[in-house]
């Protein structure tokens, strides 16, 4: 194998098995120049792209190892209002939209694994209707709009260029700030981006035996953190995500040495603030997730059922929280710091 064919992008552009393109855009400008990132991929038209999306007894984790992308439109329910169990980082607007559902990464604790009937990937292509809908939503008023939850939109920047759209649009649009939460460490698109008070980097983290365990295909915590010290020497507002904090062997150890190779690397003086929480998931969701990944350590693990949320249990969380809140405030102000909890 060439450097190239192992680099990452030359592994992005073998990822899609199948590419299923909506009749109606095959042969449009921006439906092409993504097929023909992916010269190896076979390519068939569909009608709509919920006939494969949704498809009946789909085998999520089958898909997730050879995974297809959807190329379709959407036209109704562009914007949502953000979800109980994200963070609003003290923004009572707080929305959610999605150009992307599904994601090229394998998260075990990801909640994809219990929301989505497959582990294909949808792109809408009509994403100019997203940025109006989302124009409408704000009416001119401040908002928080999460743009990469279902999807990690940075990991496939070089086929959509979603992250750039969404980045004049955020230029544009003070009034609307926008939170890119990310993994991945292929950042250098930034560079052509001119740091906005109002287009944050969101950087999820996790102490390097929980990525190498439970976070198939992301990059590792070394890179991310190379990545995130380039996003923040650029000027870029840099959000930490240490979320979900998950429960580990050793767990003082392991989030005190993780929190202090963190703070070794990143500049803490440059990060905007950080956001943490226990796992947590929703009773329908854990419960595909158990269907989907019968052997998952994750997904099996006896949570306990407050307020809505399956999460550890309160004295668990407590403990864990407040470890992990010592170890960061040594670095950062209590004022930046944000927690989730029930
Ligand atoms: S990066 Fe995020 S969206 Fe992607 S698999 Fe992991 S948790 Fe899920």
């Amino acid at each position: 194998m060439t450097e190239s064919e192992g680099s990452p992008q030359a592994r992005l552009y073998s990822h899609f098995s199948h590419i299923y393109v909506e009749k109606n855009l095959a042969g449009s400008k921006r439906a092409e120049n993504i097929i023909n990132k992916f010269p190896k991929a076979n390519v068939i038209e569909i009608n709509h792209y919920k006939d494969i999306f949704n498809r009946k007894n789909q085998s999520f984790s089958a898909q997730k190892a050879s995974q297809s992308l959807i190329l379709g439109e959407k036209h109704a329910d562009l914007v949502y209002k953000g979800a109980p169990f994200c963070q609003d980082f003290g923004n009572s607007e707080f929305y959610y939209t999605s150009l992307v559902m599904g994601c090229v990464y394998d998260c075990e604790y990801c909640y994809l694994r219990g929301m989505y009937p497959g582990g294909n990937m949808v792109a809408f292509l009509n994403a100019e209707d997203f940025l109006d809908e989302v124009k409408k939503v704000s009416c001119g008023k401040k908002i928080f709009l999460c743009i990469s939850y279902d999807t990690d939109l940075a990991a496939m920047e070089s086929v959509f260029g979603f992250c750039a759209l969404w980045h004049s649009f955020a230029e544009k649009n003070r009034n609307i700030t926008i939170e890119l939460r990310t993994k991945c460490a292929e950042l250098g698109f930034l560079k052509k981006l001119r740091p906005l008070e109002n287009y944050i980097i969101a950087l999820t983290l996790s102490p390097e035996k929980n990525a190498v365990r439970y976070e198939k295909k992301v990059p590792s915590l070394e890179k991310r953190l190379e990545a995130g010290r380039m996003a923040a020497e650029l000027g870029h507002p840099l959000r930490l995500s240490f979320d979900p904090m998950l429960k580990t062997d050793n767990f003082d150890e392991t989030y005190k040495d993780f929190i202090q190779k963190c703070f070794s690397s990143l500049p803490a003086n440059k990060i905007k603030d950080i956001g943490f929480g226990a796992f947590r998931i929703s009773p329908s969701y854990l419960k595909a997730m158990r269907k989907n990944y019968p052997s998952s350590a994750i997904a099996l693990y006896p949570y306990e059922l407050q307020d809505g949320a399956y999460s550890y249990d309160k004295t668990e969380r407590d403990y864990m929280t407040s470890k992990l809140m010592k170890y960061i405030e040594k670095y950062i102000n209590n004022d930046k710091i944000y927690l989730w909890d029930t």
